[in-house]
């Protein structure tokens, strides 16, 4: 029995239902309709091996399973896993690989996954190729016989480069080759990179799908079988698993994505727009906008275009950026994003503080750069802000 199996049968169900419906059924116990934090680390068994489908909550765990039919659902996927953290469900991932194989992935990745690419992985023999995703092309001249997975993540961060999940998906299959997504910035709301040809999505859940800043949980989903044994063996082999509590969080955050994530697309373009007219600004970056250079795929893979955005003030130096970031009053300046709350934040001297001027300079990580992570408040408020802020 694969406890993270999901059973319902919410595949015709609309996303708007399968937020709140989607691999959930009222506890066995006494009906809650709500999944008990089932806050245990063991089962009482009648017998040696006579449990109830858990035996030892590393293995799994019903609230977290409740999850984990959740998250398969919203991505329309077979199986779902959930993890500690977003990095240790990325962990699981690359721990299906050996040394002496080859991953091709995004030179504008998220920091974190980065840093565990490159100072954790690479010391086991495992190698990365870290390069422009937008063109195929140069994707396709990385790939050789020991290439084993391609890493994408779209939008990316801060820049809100746009790749191809249909194309490269393509190219993996071409190669046999795994292709992994990490879908946080999109969500299933926007994207759906299983459908889309991809094998494994990749969430960070801390961010817009728990939506409310209060749990750090990552996921993943995926559809064949054979991969979903491996993942599971692995998450219960290093044991990195979500807890009960963040479990029920997540889940609970999970059943408003959809009203949620529609907030903070319009906020999102009503802010986007209001930079873009704005004399004082001098680059606004939101694939949105018809000018955006990846628009056109932006448009064919995703629903809407979400709230995040990246600016750049005129004429402003690092300095002004931070004065910037330190006047908001409404936008908190922190890390993080996808919370109801709206947050700022400036990557130069934050998330990527420790990457070199000249090269996070390459990507446009530029020092004034600020990234905004558009919340639900009204937008009025948000703008009223912003332009006090920027002045
Ligand atoms: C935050 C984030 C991660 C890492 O997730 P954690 O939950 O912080 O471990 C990975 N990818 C992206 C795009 C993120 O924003």
């Amino acid at each position: 029995m694969f406890a993270y199996q999901n059973k319902m049968s919410s595949k015709d169900l609309k996303f708007n239902s399968k937020t709140i419906h989607g691999g959930q059924h009222p506890d066995k116990a006494y009906g809650a309709v709500m999944p008990p934090i089932y806050q245990t680390s063991t089962y009482a068994q009648s017998t040696p091996g006579g449990h109830m489908g858990f035996e030892y909550s590393r293995s799994a765990n019903p609230t977290r399973t409740a999850l984990e039919n959740s998250l398969a659902s919203i991505e329309n996927g077979q199986y779902g896993l959930a993890f500690a953290s977003g990095l240790s469900a990325i962990d699981a991932v690359i721990k299906l690989l050996n040394p002496g194989d080859e991953v091709v992935s995004t030179n504008d990745l998220y920091g974190g996954s980065y840093r565990l690419f490159k100072q954790i992985f690479e010391k086991y023999g495992i190698t990365f190729h870290f390069i422009g995703m937008q063109s195929l092309e140069t994707i396709a001249s990385h790939i050789n016989d020991k290439t084993k997975l391609i890493w994408v993540e779209t939008p990316t961060n801060p820049m809100m480069n746009v790749i191809d999940i249909v194309g490269v998906s393509k190219l993996a299959k071409e190669h046999n080759l795994l292709l992994a997504v990490d879908n946080t910035f999109a969500t299933p709301y926007l994207q759906r990179p299983l459908d889309l040809g991809a094998d494994i999505v990749m969430h960070s859940a801390t961010k817009y799908l728990g939506g409310h800043s209060d749990v750090v949980v990552g996921a993943l989903v995926v559809n064949d079988k054979d991969l979903a044994d491996k993942l599971y063996f692995i998450q219960n082999a290093s044991g990195a698993v979500c807890g009960p509590m963040d479990s029920f969080l997540t889940l609970r955050g999970i059943k408003t994505l959809h009203v949620r994530m529609q907030r903070h697309c319009e906020n999102g373009k009503v802010i986007a727009e209001y930079l873009a007219k704005n004399p004082k600004i001098e680059k606004v970056y939101w694939p949105g906008f018809e000018t955006h250079p990846n628009h056109d795929i932006a448009k064919s893979q995703m629903d809407d275009f979400g709230g995040m955005i990246s600016f750049v003030p005129k004429g402003s130096s690092y300095e002004d950026a931070i004065k910037i970031v330190e006047n908001l009053k409404i936008f908190t300046l922190a890390e993080s994003l996808g919370g109801v709350e709206s947050l700022a934040g400036h990557p130069a001297s934050m998330t990527h503080a420790s990457i070199p001027k000249e090269e996070r300079e390459k990507s446009g990580v530029v020092d004034a750069l600020i990234r905004l992570s558009v919340g639900i408040e009204d937008a009025d408020d948000l703008i009223s802000d912003l332009e006090q802020a920027i002045g």
